[in-house]
């Protein structure tokens, strides 16, 4: 598949100053008033406030995000609300998204919404493909924005709406929008009863939402538009599959195993739910194994095909920026956004690189190519070849990073949190409908409905995974003391890293040794490391003392395709069972065991994947909207492995 380039809308106006978009000649909104339209058509057509009023729970669909009046309007009806519902998710489609700044400019025309413009265009993800979720007023609304052509977005979603907008340009001018094959796959979205409301009533559109199952009607418009029309799902053929298929849980309890990235954001992402959590980690502290290592780089991935691992590391380091930036005991010392410059290899790879770059048209605050001379201006340093520069990427501090989101997860209100440190989960076992988790004498240390695995490769001790195997993979990182080089000023990586000075310490890595299991460091990581050092920074290892350098060792766990391990854990006993029925299976039809999940495999992207993974599964546990595309989250699926085989007849 070609890779999706996202064009921002320009702002532009018509001869009555309302927004404009070129690129379809339609207005954003009517003439009269678009928070006024926002509420006659979209609040109102959907019978909000009043439908979402006592819920745990409430989904609106957008169709065209536009300026985000609609999105603004539904806010605050819902701030003011005092019976509105627990947690609303707003979830909204736009092909040509605005930029930060024209948001800005555009959202000053409207000062009823000043407050919310000023959260909203804060925190507002930057123009590349794919979901972005944000969070608004202490987590209980989020908004997800899905940047892309709707007929590709729309089958990714993975959700059950109550509510939709139809809010995309005139039929007449954006045809695609409304399509008969659009429109069914809201009804594939929609729970029953899930209503709509759209300032359009062309016959088209009616028809196309009556074979989606949808009984529609016309009502009064706003402003000079005579009619509107409204619609409730009502179809006349049995509903297949009414709610998304999730895990959600009947009782919010789990047992984390694990206290490392994957353990720690995910006690943070479930106590912001009200969970009742026990994390079980067999070291006295968090972050003790991988996550122990004193820091690594958080970057996005790039690819020319933008892969699976593309895609699903830039999700999860944008929303790992936000994250970490909501993470109040977070040193500021404990990261550093100084921007990583990813080098190429030789002169073949900076023109491939340079290439790839101008074809997937990223915006400049996410990646641009730089070349040699200009490379070396921001590393600060001379430097061999030029390559791809990510101002917003970063250093982290795992330890802290782990830290503060435990502390994060204590500070939510309406949780339980329990820490098990220096106790060790030796096996599991299911009771009733319930987990226990016990140590060596067969004591449970905890009990929960759900056990969630976030013990790395430990995750295969205490479940059978089967074909998935993962890789136990060494790396040393070293430790260079006043640094005797001009230490960059930017993250430099490319094979290996080196990281700007912090403490008085540069740190270079790191080794990639599968199958080496000494935990002690060893000279010949340290040479490769120099190596690392002299090739990335040219020059600079003519001074070092080999002797006064530290080195640390840790593990990563890598699956056989790198990508992570993320969700509920495949029954491979059922699956072996029926093995022939489900040769022709799909994920979803996979038997699972009930209640275990998993979160591990994070590989060399820990830092990058954390924040987002545990978002994903929260969601899963609670029928929430997911933030991933279908299909990524279909990439991440811990029985991918087993379907595989179950294909192949060789499971
Ligand atoms: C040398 C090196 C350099 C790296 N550099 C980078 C980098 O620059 N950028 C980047 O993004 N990533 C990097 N990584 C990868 C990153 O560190 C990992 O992806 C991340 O730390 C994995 O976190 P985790 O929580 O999944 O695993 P871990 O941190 O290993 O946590 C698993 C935890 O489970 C506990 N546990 C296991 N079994 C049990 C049990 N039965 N009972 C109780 N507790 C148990 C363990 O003690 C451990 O604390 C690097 C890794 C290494 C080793």
């Amino acid at each position: 598949m070609m890779p999706v380039v996202i064009r921002p809308a320009a702002p532009a106006f018509d001869s009555s100053g309302t927004p404009f978009s070129q690129e379809f000649a339609d207005v954003y909104h009517s003439a009269a008033s678009g928070p006024g339209q926002s509420r006659h058509v979209f609040l109102c057509g959907n019978d909000l406030p009043a439908r979402w009023a006592r819920k745990r729970l409430f989904t609106v669909v957008e169709m065209g995000f536009g300026i985000g009046l609609n999105f603004m309007a539904t806010w605050r009806a819902w701030r003011e609300d005092r019976e509105r519902c627990d947690r609303l998710h707003y979830v909204a489609i736009e092909k040509h998204p605005f930029t930060r700044r024209d948001l800005v400019s555009l959202h000053a025309r409207y000062p009823e919404f000043a407050s919310t413009s000023t959260t909203l265009c804060a925190a507002w993800p930057v123009a590349v493909p794919g979901m972005h979720r944000l969070h608004f007023d202490r987590g209980q609304l989020a908004l997800t924005v899905c940047f892309g052509d709707a007929k590709d977005t729309v089958p990714e979603l993975v959700l059950t709406a109550e509510a939709f907008y139809l809010d995309g340009f005139a039929p007449d001018r954006n045809p695609d929008m409304w399509t008969p094959a659009l429109m069914k796959a809201l009804g594939r979205l929609a729970a029953p009863g899930a209503t709509l409301a759209s300032y359009s009533t062309a016959r088209a559109v009616r028809d196309a939402l009556a074979d989606a199952g949808f009984a529609t009607e016309r009502r009064a418009g706003f402003g000079p538009k005579r009619e509107m029309l409204v619609g409730r799902f009502a179809p006349r053929w049995p509903i297949r599959q009414p709610v998304h298929h999730t895990h959600a849980a009947s009782e919010k309890s789990a047992i984390v195993v694990g206290a490392g990235l994957a353990g720690t954001s995910l006690a943070e992402r479930l106590c912001a739910r009200g969970w009742r959590l026990d994390v079980v980690e067999r070291h006295p502290a968090p972050a003790w194994e991988g996550s122990g290592m004193i820091a690594g780089v958080l970057q996005p991935h790039v690819s020319r095909d933008d892969s699976i691992l593309s895609r699903f590391t830039r999700a999860g380091f944008l929303y790992a920026r936000e994250h970490c930036m909501n993470l109040a005991a977070l040193p500021s010392s404990a990261s550093n956004r100084c921007g990583v410059l990813q080098l190429a290899g030789d002169a073949a790879q900076e023109s491939r690189m340079a290439e790839t770059l101008s074809q997937l048209g990223y915006p400049q605050e996410y990646a641009q190519y730089r070349a040699r001379a200009d490379a070396a201006l921001l590393a600060g340093h001379v430097l061999d070849t030029g390559g791809w520069w990510f101002p917003a990427a970063s250093w982290i501090q795992p330890a802290p990073f782990a830290r503060s989101q435990l502390a994060a997860a204590q500070s939510h209100s309406g949780t339980t949190l329990s820490l098990h440190f220096g106790r060790e989960v030796e096996s599991l076992r299911r009771r009733g409908e319930r987990w226990q988790a016990l140590d060596g004498n067969g004591q449970a240390i905890a009990e929960a409905a759900v056990v969630i695995l976030a013990n790395a490769q430990d995750a295969s001790q205490l479940t059978d995974l089967g074909p998935a195997c993962l890789q136990r993979v060494r790396g040393q990182i070293a430790e260079v003391p006043a640094p005797p080089f001009p230490a960059p000023q930017c993250v430099v990586c490319g094979n290996g890293y080196v990281l700007p000075a912090s403490d008085g310490y540069a740190v270079v890595g790191a080794s990639y040794e599968p199958g080496n299991a000494d935990s002690a460091p060893g000279d010949a990581a340290t040479a490769a490391n120099l190596a690392r050092l002299a090739r990335l920074l040219p020059g600079s290892t003519a001074c070092i003392d080999q002797a006064l350098l530290r080195s640390q060792v840790g593990f990563r766990c890598v699956a056989p395709d790198r990508l992570p391990l993320l969700g509920a854990i495949a029954d491979l006993a059922a699956a072996r069972m029926h093995a022939s029925e489900l040769s022709g299976a799909h994920l979803p039809e996979l038997p699972r065991i009930p209640g275990l999940f998993g979160a591990f495999a994070y590989a060399s992207r820990g830092p990058a994947w954390c924040a987002l993974a545990s978002e994903w599964l929260a969601c899963e546990l609670e029928g929430e909207p997911s933030p991933l595309e279908r299909s990524l989250g279909y990439a991440v699926d811990p029985g991918r492995f087993a379907l595989h085989r179950l294909r192949h007849g060789a499971l």
